[in-house]
């Protein structure tokens, strides 16, 4: 049997994306890269992506677990809220 892969597995959830709203506030400009590797390697949906020096952000597939509030201490994320209404994740897989 194939290992699912991260995008297997977040293909069996539904999300309702709020296209103009980020429930997520994330400090682009920073630039400890010690402090961003820590939400690379602990989102699990890869919301962060750090290419060329510069640090990218798409809250689309977040699994608002709440990891990357915690792991920055304000200091990345600069507000976490859940998001609005039906928005969001709808869980299929475990
Ligand atoms: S809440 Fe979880 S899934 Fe969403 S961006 Fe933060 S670490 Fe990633």
């Amino acid at each position: 049997m194939r290992k699912m892969t991260i995008d297997d597995k977040l293909g069996l959830n539904k999300f309702n994306v709020d296209e103009s709203y980020s429930h997520i506030d994330v400090d682009l400009d920073y630039k400890d890269e010690a402090e961003i590797r820590k939400l690379l390697l602990a989102c699990p949906a890869e919301c962060y992506k750090y290419e060329d020096g510069k640090l990218l952000f798409a809250h689309a597939g977040c699994l608002e677990c709440g990891t990357c509030r915690v792991l920055s201490h304000g200091k990345i994320v600069t507000a976490w809220r859940h998001p609005n209404g039906n928005f969001g994740v709808q869980f299929r897989h475990g």
